[in-house]
C-alpha cells in the first residue's frame, strides 16, 4: 500500500500544525498549571470546521473522503502541542459524539451534535464504573423504561470531559443478561435533573483535561433519546470504540514527536566535556532509538487509519496501533527526560510533562494489556 499523504492530507497537516504552533503549543504549559481546559479554543477549532472531520456534510461535518486519516493527523497534531488538549478534542469528535451521529434523530442532531461540531457543546462519553473499567460489560449504570422515559441510576467514573459537557453518551443496562447483550446507549443532557458532577479527580497527567465521577439519580430520559437499538449499545460501538483506539495511537505519536524534537535539540544545545551532548555515543543513541520507535508506530497507526477509511474491521489492528504507539511514546518521553539530566525534572522544561502526558494513551481507551487480550482474540488464541 502508499504510505504517502495525499497532497491535500499534507497540506491539512501544514494548516493544523501552523494552528497548534501558534494557538496552543505556547499556551501548553499554562494550561498544565492551571490544569483547566481553553474553551476558546473549543469555539475557534468549531469555527473552521475541524470538529467534524469524521462526519458527512449533511450532519454538520467536513465529507472528508478518507476521513479516518484526516482525523489522525488532527489530534497527532494536538497532542503534539498539548496532550490534554488534544484528549479533550479526540474523545469530543469521536466516540462521545459517534452514537449521536449513527443513531440520533434529526431534533437531537439539530440540538446537539451541530452545536457539539461547532464548538459551542461540549460532549462526554460515560462507560467506565467505580467497579467495571476493564470489564466495561459488568457496569451497574440502570435504565428502567417507564412510559415514554428511560430512568437512569448509576456512577460514572474517568469520564473525560465529564465537568464541562452539556450532554453525556452514558451506557447503561437495560437488562439483567450478562455481558454486552443488556447495554444501551442514552444521550443524557447534563441539565436533566438528578445529573449531576460528583467530582472532579486530580491526576498526574493530562492537567487540562478533566476526568469526572457522574452521578446519576433518578435521571428522566426521553425514549428518544435511547441511541440505537435496546441492549445492543456495546456491540453498536465496537467500530467507534476501536476508532478510539486508532486515535488514542495518533494522539501518543504527537506527545512522542515533542519529546524527541525537544530532546533532540537540547541534546545538540547543551554542552559537557567541551562538546554537544548529542556527540555522545549514548545520547545518540537513545535518541535513534527514540525516532525509530516513533517512526515505525507512526508508520502502522496511518496503515490502520488508510484500513478504516476502507471500511475494513480494524478490531485487532486497532488494539495494535494502540498498544505499540503509546508504549513507543512512553519510552521516547521517559528517553527525553534521560537527555535533559537534571533539567529533566525540572518543571521549567517539557521533558516531564510529556512523560507525564504520555501515560494517558496507556490506560484511556483500555490498557495494555486488554490491548494484548483483543489481539490475541483477534489470533484465535
Ligand atoms: C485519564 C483517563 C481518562 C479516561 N476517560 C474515560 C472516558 O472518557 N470515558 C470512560 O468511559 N472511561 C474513561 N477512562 C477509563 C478507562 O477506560 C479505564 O481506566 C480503563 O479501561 C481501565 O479500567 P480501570 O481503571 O478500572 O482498571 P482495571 O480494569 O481495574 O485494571 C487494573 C489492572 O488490571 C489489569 N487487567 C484487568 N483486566 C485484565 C485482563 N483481563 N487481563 C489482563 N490484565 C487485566 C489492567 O491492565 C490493569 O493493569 C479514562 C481513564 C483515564 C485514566
Amino acid at each position: 500500500m502508499d504510505f504517502e499523504f495525499s497532497e491535500e492530507q499534507k497540506e491539512f497537516r501544514n494548516q493544523i500544525a501552523r494552528f497548534v504552533d501558534e494557538r496552543v503549543a505556547p499556551r501548553a504549559e499554562e494550561l498544565d498549571e492551571s490544569c483547566l481546559f481553553p474553551l476558546d479554543l473549543m469555539e475557534e477549532l468549531g469555527e473552521l470546521g475541524y470538529l467534524g472531520i469524521k462526519y458527512p456534510e449533511e450532519d454538520g461535518g467536513a465529507g472528508l473522503d478518507q476521513p479516518h486519516i484526516y482525523h489522525a493527523i488532527f489530534c497527532e497534531e494536538l497532542a503534539r502541542g498539548s496532550m490534554g488538549v488534544g484528549a479533550v478534542l479526540a474523545m469530543h469528535t469521536s466516540t462521545a459524539t459517534f452514537g449521536l451521529y449513527k443513531w440520533g434523530n434529526k431534533e437531537l442532531k439539530r440540538r446537539y451534535l451541530a452545536p457539539a461540531l461547532q464548538g459551542k457543546k461540549i460532549a462526554a462519553f460515560g462507560l467506565t464504573e467505580p467497579n467495571a473499567g476493564s470489564d466495561a460489560a459488568s457496569l451497574r449504570t440502570k435504565a428502567v423504561r417507564k412510559g415514554d422515559e428511560y430512568v437512569l441510576n448509576g456512577t460514572k467514573i474517568f469520564i473525560s470531559n465529564g465537568t464541562m459537557a452539556d450532554f453525556v453518551t452514558i451506557a447503561a443496562r437495560t437488562s439483567q443478561e450478562k455481558g454486552f447483550k443488556g447495554i444501551s446507549l442514552f444521550l443524557v443532557d447534563t441539565a436533566t435533573p438528578g445529573f449531576s458532577v460528583g467530582r472532579r479527580l486530580n491526576k498526574f497527567s493530562t492537567h487540562c483535561s478533566d476526568a469526572a465521577e457522574l452521578v446519576l439519580e433518578d435521571v428522566r430520559v426521553p425514549a428518544e433519546c435511547l441511541l440505537g437499538e435496546e441492549n445492543m449499545g456495546l456491540i453498536n460501538l465496537q467500530k467507534s470504540l476501536n476508532d478510539d483506539r486508532m486515535i488514542t495511537a495518533a494522539l501518543s505519536l504527537g506527545v512522542a514527536r515533542a519529546a524527541y524534537q525537544a530532546a533532540l535539540r537540547y541534546s545538540q544545545e547543551r554542552e559537557q566535556f567541551g562538546r554537544p551532548i548529542c556527540q555522545f555515543q549514548a545520547v545518540r543513541f537513545r535518541l535513534v532509538d527514540m525516532l525509530a520507535r516513533l517512526e515505525t508506530a507512526r508508520l502502522y497507526t496511518y496503515h490502520v487509519a488508510a484500513k478504516a477509511d476502507q471500511g475494513l474491521d480494524i478490531t485487532s489492528e486497532a488494539a495494535m496501533a494502540k498498544l505499540v504507539s503509546s508504549e513507543a511514546a512512553n519510552y521516547v518521553c521517559r528517553m527525553c527526560v534521560s537527555v535533559y539530566g537534571g533539567y529533566g525534572l525540572m518543571e521549567e522544561y517539557p521533558a516531564q510533562r510529556y512523560l507525564r502526558d504520555s501515560f494517558f494513551p496507556l490506560v484511556a481507551g483500555g490498557t495494555s494489556d486488554i490491548m494484548r487480550v483483543i489481539i490475541a482474540k483477534g489470533m484465535g488464541i
